[in-house]
């Protein structure tokens, strides 16, 4: 994709500025801004800390040299699109927020106690938003307090009934998400508008290829990019019509292709955030390839403000998916990241039954630690390098355990994996604790009883 910058428009004025000068219809079709944030969120970053410290990052530190990372490893940039931010309850996206997740309940709304357990495990997953459907009038009657009880803002899901739009709003929805292929008539968008704004909700104008407006299928004689974006502008034109910016955009498809084209499209025309999806990609394995290319295509092209991985599985597994496709990006950071060669004669211990158990004991942990598990000398060391913890098989049943890329001690195979989950489970607490100590406040808490099996 070719990316576009725009150079000062007038003296002393920026192409930004000009933009905002302008009236918000013409604004949402200006073409994109960008800027770099890569993963290189800076060195003081605490979600960018662990993990980091390669040989060459190490380097620089024991220097004392001011550490330019964009130098030091300018193949991780990122020149992320510049949108404008709106708030989904209290979460920003868009602007120079982080990419957020989101995923989506299913079960039945009207069942309060299941949607609520549901959002629960999505959030312990790192889910920063969920929808939630309202499809009928005993839904919208529940919503509210689903809304009361969920620890994270709430999107209302809506197709065809522009009513259930209004009711959720009222309801307390963060952001109502519209169909504008079945959402109706432009008059019925404005009256939805209206409870939005009484609400202090955001608007998704949700696109999905399968549910286009027939008009523009008899234009473009099935779905494609270009049928995709115009959908979503003209809608985009009745929203600043009505003097509402608060919204983002989603242009989705489960041909990854057609999504990823109109997702291109659609960020040379507007500022507004972009929500990125690819549509029914199908069960876990399937969707999350689908899923890793197209959604990390665009970002990899800086597009994409949050994001939602669709699978046919359950909804914390797409929390998991969105957050490993970000973590691969280096977007951001969370949990334990475990760095695992596949295994292979060479092994010196049983690394996939390994990896599995670590990876099961340490699930609990939201700081960002980096462990490496390989089965031999081979790549070991090298991996080990680049990790907060690692452990390299080796020795007759017994291998190397490395902290901060030095060896640290030898270790027999049976007593590795507590030792392992202990050293990273420290590791996470001391993150936490300059985490607290540098911004004056506690972030999480790691649960001891995670500590040994036995504990
Ligand atoms: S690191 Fe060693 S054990 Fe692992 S796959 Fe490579 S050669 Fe095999």
């Amino acid at each position: 994709m070719v990316q576009r910058r725009l150079s000062p428009a007038s003296d002393g004025d920026t192409a930004i500025e000009a933009i905002e000068r302008l009236p918000p219809s013409h604004r949402a079709m200006q073409p994109t801004r960008r800027h770099i944030i890569s993963d290189t969120q800076g060195e003081h970053d605490p979600e960018f800390q662990a993990g980091q410290r390669s040989a060459a990052y190490r380097l620089h530190l024991r220097r004392r040299r001011p550490v330019n990372l964009h130098k030091l490893r300018p193949w991780r940039t990122i020149e992320r699109r510049i949108s404008r931010q709106i708030m989904v309850g209290n979460v920003s996206v868009g602007g120079d927020a982080p990419i957020t997740v989101q995923t989506m309940t299913n079960t039945a709304t009207t069942d309060v106690e299941a949607t609520v357990d549901q959002i629960e495990r999505c959030v312990d997953a790192g889910a920063d938003i969920v929808r939630v459907s309202v499809p009928d009038k005993a839904s919208a009657a529940t919503f509210g307090r689903i809304v009361d009880a969920s620890p994270v803002p709430l999107v209302a899901d809506i197709h065809f009934h522009y009513q259930r739009a209004i009711e959720a709003a009222e309801a307390g929805a963060a952001c109502l998400r519209i169909n504008p292929g079945n959402i109706g008539s432009a008059e019925r968008e404005r009256t939805v508008i209206d409870a939005a704004v009484a609400n202090g909700c955001s608007i998704r104008i949700g696109v999905n290829a399968g549910s286009l407006e027939r008009r523009l299928l008899e234009k473009y004689g099935e779905p494609c990019p270009q049928a995709m974006v115009e959908s979503a502008l003209d809608h985009v034109r009745i929203l600043e019509d009505h003097g509402f910016s608060e919204y983002k955009i989603s242009c989705k498809a489960s041909d990854v292709f057609m999504a990823v084209a109109a997702y291109r499209d659609l960020a040379e025309h507007t500022d507004a955030p972009i929500h990125l999806g690819i549509t029914e990609a199908g069960s876990m394995v399937p969707g999350t390839v689908s899923s890793a290319i197209g959604i990390g295509s665009l970002l990899w092209d800086g597009i994409g403000d949050t994001l939602r991985v669709s699978l046919s599985a359950d909804p914390v597994e797409e929390v998991r998916v969105g957050y490993e496709i970000l973590k691969s990006l280096g977007l951001r950071r969370r949990g334990v990241t475990v760095i695992a060669c596949p295994s292979c004669a060479r092994q010196g211990f049983d690394v996939i039954r390994t990896v599995r158990e670590i990876e099961e004991r340490l699930a609990h942990i939201r700081v960002p630690v980096t462990l490496s598990i390989i089965g031999c000398v081979v790549n070991g060391p090298g991996e080990a390098l680049m990790t907060d913890v690692g452990f390299t098989g080796g020795g007759k049943d017994a291998g190397m355990v490395y902290v901060s890329g030095k060896a640290s001690q030898k270790m027999s195979n049976e007593e590795m994996i507590d030792h392992l989950v202990e050293l990273v489970a420290r590791k996470a607490r001391q993150i936490e604790t300059d985490a607290s100590n540098a911004e004056g406040t506690a972030t999480i808490q790691v649960d001891p009883r995670f500590l040994s099996r036995n504990g």
